[in-house]
């Protein structure tokens, strides 16, 4: 049995390879899904060289090749999660396949199943559930993402960035291109799959970038998005108009999902949410539920810049992006939010 190492703030060194840009791609599907992922590396020339050491847990690897060539097992070191390449000495493009399990993934780190729905977790150090990587936030590449699967099943393929492009391919499956071109780290990856409906708002930011404004969730439960989506508008027009800051993706997602561990994930332009986080309706809800709404909503929209943009280090710099996204969703809720709940937030002891 492996024991997890203590990790320690005076022991941080930084990355010894950057990774400049992840081509991921995935046929996708609840029971085995296959990841196809090339990464650029190169050695950050102010570290000493080192060995390239990815990370990698309950990955079935399939097939690996360093700058198009196949490595065979005298090639690489695959064990305790760990994923050693001792030919690489520069510059070079590694790419594996694996096969993954997402509906055996009860610990919902990294891809898993939710009721016919796949969507992940990453934060903090899920993606290397996925593929192989340097999975460590100071790493952060731009990203291209595919996304694969049986139409009738998947009908809506949603990823980080900016939607590229839609395909459809044989035997009934289709695909979606994404794209992520700013720098990210790779605990705010994600992806949805599944059969879903949405509400959706085209505008334009104060810096004049069209962006589609959008809450998905399963098609009984869409009725109940529009708060949601009013609030969503509400913290990316206070962030404007307050600290200067425009969104900076053509789209931003907003996924309500039953089965999430976490309250929501401010994964870059594709925010993960708990559905009790989203869903109101006038007969039901109370002024604490749309506060409740309001905060979250903004939280997780702010952290596009305290958190996303502006990352962390290491993990241990977790309450820095925590502690500074709180204050923006605080004075966005006192000063800026819904009405009814700016009075009764201020009227709060
Ligand atoms: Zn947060």
């Amino acid at each position: 049995m492996n024991e997890t190492p203590i990790a320690r703030l005076a022991d941080y060194q930084p990355p010894a390879w950057r990774v400049r840009h992840v081509d991921i791609a995935f046929d996708l599907d609840l029971d085995a899904s296959e990841v196809d992922c090339t990464l650029s590396l190169e050695p950050d020339p102010d570290q000493p060289l080192a060995e390239l050491v990815l990370d990698g847990e309950d990955l079935e690897l399939l097939a690996i090749q360093l700058d198009g060539v196949p490595l065979d097992a005298d090639g690489y070191g695959h064990a305790n999660g760990r994923l050693v390449i001792p030919a690489a000495r520069a510059a070079c493009r590694l790419r594996t396949r694996v096969r993954i399990h997402p509906s055996r993934n009860t610990r919902l780190e990294g891809l898993y199943a939710s009721r016919g729905l796949l969507l992940t977790q990453c934060e903090a150090e899920g993606f290397r559930r996925i593929t192989f990587f340097t999975d460590r936030p100071d790493v952060m590449p731009t990203w291209h993402i595919t996304l694969r699967a049986e139409r009738a099943r998947f009908p809506v393929l949603l990823g980080n960035g900016n939607p590229l492009d839609t395909e459809t391919l044989a035997d009934g499956r289709h695909q979606a291109v994404w794209e992520n071109p700013h720098p990210t780290p790779c605990y705010l990856f994600a992806l949805v799959a599944g059969t879903l409906d949405s509400v959706s708002r085209d505008i334009v930011t104060g810096d004049g970038r069209p962006v589609r404004l959008a809450v998905w969730a399963t098609p009984d439960d869409v009725p109940r998005c529009g708060f949601a989506l009013d609030a969503l508008e509400r913290a990316l027009r206070w962030d404007e108009q307050r600290f200067g800051r425009y969104y900076d993706l053509s789209q931003f997602n907003i996924l309500a999902a039953q089965d999430f561990t976490m309250g929501a994930m401010e994964n870059k332009g594709l925010n993960i949410f708990n559905a009790r986080f989203i869903l109101a309706d006038q007969d039901t809800a109370t002024d604490a539920d749309y506060l409740g709404i309001e905060s979250v909503i903004g939280h997780e929209y702010f952290h596009n810049w305290s958190g996303n943009r502006v990352t962390l280090r290491d993990w241990f710099q977790l309450s820095l992006k925590e502690g500074l996204t709180v204050f923006r969703d605080q004075e966005f809720r006192t000063r800026c939010g819904h009405p009814s709940i700016a009075r009764s937030t201020i009227s709060t002891p």
